[in-house]
């Protein structure tokens, strides 16, 4: 079925010339990287979909606030002018900037895990997890089962199994529970979107055992997108208020922020209730100036914070977001049309191909998410992702090869990148991969890992 592109909010300014390489030459570049994409050389990408993350394109507006951002090194006026809009938008008492994702999970896991202790979610990202194992406690994935098949639509399939979390607790013991993370949209599952119904319900279980809650707040604005689509008694209420609320529910929140804000480096951790957690709050401070500067910058530039502070607001506008989505929705409707499965309906920030669906004579030791995402780049210069066994890693215990959920090649996309006829691009090079995919008989194997977060520098070959 056709999707109508939804045209773009906004003309374009500036322009990043882009080259394309000769296949030969892609094949050289690839086996230089270790076939693994982290290693590729930006330019030799036509396009690049390794991530959202970080990679948006910025505003006029943010550019200007560039220039105005006040780089003082303690209260500058760029830095209240972000924790106004944050307070604002989240309702949220205490706002700590930080330099990015993970350096608020780091800043903020440690003080509620240790060894021993569990922190369960709807599912981890990468770097929660490893923040988590990182801190010595463990992390349990706890995702409704009908994310695990790609193939199902379903509304909301990023939410949380809440019967099964009250098992997990009542098993483990709540005191063994250290936090309780909800990641909206679940990226690991496929920018599914996660309801406002199953954050309260969550929220609820947090509350009947006293285990604190948190939001890992990537996509909030995403999130919330789809929740004025597709859930009932929402349909009138603005992004901003849908927002609220879903944060309402929660203690505190860990961001990202170079994702749904628009911005190309940041992040934040908030807590909502600036009273009862006036120790928390010292904690929080005192570990931002040992790892990320004074908590009035937070390991960010002043013009940083400045441009945060405009993107708040940008990611909530609804004729963007629906530009956003709709550009999900342009690819998915393509790839329904050439029987290219991938987790549907699709998510907020990139299509996730189903590698297994792909590939079904690879096993997961073969990683097959890994390896279509070679072959993508063999077939036209995109640069994507894995999201499998091949990113999952070993058990720390055991030192195990585990298997994951999905074998997803991600395709993310960056916001206010790439044109139509860059997503035309993308889905005719899937559909040639798929042509010969029946031809592709093995996938790859790793020569050399680090021992955590290894998919970003891993060496692999492919299996003759
Ligand atoms: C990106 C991301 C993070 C980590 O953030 P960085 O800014 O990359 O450090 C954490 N959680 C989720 C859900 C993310 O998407």
């Amino acid at each position: 079925m056709a999707v109508k592109y939804v045209p773009e909010p906004f003309r374009i300014k500036v322009v990043e010339p882009l080259r394309m390489l000769t296949r030969e030459e892609r094949e050289k570049r690839i086996a230089a990287a270790h076939y693994n994409l982290f290693y590729l050389k930006s330019e030799d990408v036509y396009i690049d979909l390794l991530t959202d993350s970080g990679t948006n394109a910025m505003s006029q507006f943010q550019w200007a606030g560039v220039m105005q951002g006040d780089e003082a090194y303690a209260g500058a006026s760029s830095y209240y002018k972000l924790i106004d809009a944050a307070k604002d938008i989240f309702g949220y008492g205490y706002i700590q900037p930080v330099h990015q994702g993970r350096a608020a999970e780091k800043v903020l896991l440690p003080l509620f895990l240790s060894e021993g202790k569990f922190a369960i979610s709807n599912m981890f990202f990468d770097t929660t997890r490893a923040h988590v194992i990182l801190s010595g406690a463990r992390a349990i994935d706890c995702v409704v089962p009908e994310a695990l098949d790609p193939s199902r639509r379903a509304p909301f399939k990023g939410n949380m199994d809440v019967e099964k979390l009250e098992k997990l607790i009542r098993e483990h013991g709540p005191e063994k529970i250290g936090l309780v993370v909800m990641t909206i949209t679940n990226n690991s599952a496929g920018g599914q979107p996660v309801s406002v119904r199953n954050v309260r319900e969550t929220a609820a279980v947090c509350k009947k055992y006293g285990i604190p809650f948190d939001i890992d707040a990537a996509r909030y604005a995403e999130n919330a997108y789809f929740i004025q689509r597709d859930e009932p008694g929402y349909a009138d209420k603005s992004i901003k208020e849908i927002v609220r609320e879903v944060f309402s529910y929660a203690d505190m929140f860990t961001m990202s922020a170079k994702k749904d804000t628009i911005v190309n480096m940041g992040g934040m951790i908030g807590v909502k209730d600036e009273k009862i957690n006036e120790k928390l709050i010292l904690e929080i401070k005192s570990r931002c100036i040992e790892f990320e500067g004074l908590y009035t910058y937070g390991g960010l530039a002043g013009r940083d914070l400045e441009a945060l502070a405009i993107g708040l607001y940008e990611g909530l506008d609804d004729n963007y977001l629906r530009y956003r989505v709709g550009q999900m929705e342009y690819l998915a409707a393509k790839f329904d049309d050439a029987g290219v499965i991938y987790q549907s309906p699709v998510g907020g920030h990139g299509v996730f191909l189903d590698a297994t669906a792909m590939f079904p004579h690879i096993p997961y030791t073969e990683y097959p998410a890994q390896a279509l995402c070679v072959e993508l780049y063999r077939e036209a210069g995109i640069r994507c992702c894995d999201i499998g066994s091949y990113m999952l890693g070993n058990d720390p215990d055991t030192g195990k090869q585990l298997k994951a959920d999905f074998e997803f090649s991600r395709l993310a996309i960056p916001r206010r990148v790439y044109t139509q006829a860059h997503l035309d691009v993308i889905v005719d090079a899937v559909i040639e991969v798929k042509k010969r995919a029946s031809g592709i008989k093995h996938g790859l194997r790793i020569v050399w890992e680090p021992p955590i977060l290894r998919h970003f520098q891993a060496h692999l070959e492919p299996i003759k």
